[in-house]
């Protein structure tokens, strides 16, 4: 199948001939999220301490890109 095809069945599909992604739903299309991780040890008195940090890193749905593609042979999302 060329690239030609593909691209006219995802203009049939669509009834727009617009680009086959959609805004990733796990960062908003931000391409980071914000996980948590514990960071701890013990301070100047000895006493263990342990707290969550948050920290940024690359989205894994979309890798980064903010988008993810959306496959036009998978309707899942038009099912309830
Ligand atoms: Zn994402």
């Amino acid at each position: 199948m060329t690239i030609e095809t593909l691209n006219r069945i995802n203009a049939m599909l669509t009834g727009t001939g617009q680009r086959m992604d959609k805004l990733c739903p796990e960062c908003d299309g931000e391409g980071q999220i914000e996980y948590e991780r514990t960071i701890g040890g013990i301070d100047n008195g000895g006493s263990p301490w342990q707290e969550y940090e948050p920290y940024l890193a690359t989205c894994e749905t979309c890798g980064g890109w903010g988008r993810i593609d959306i496959d036009p042979f998978d309707d899942d999302d038009d099912l309830s």
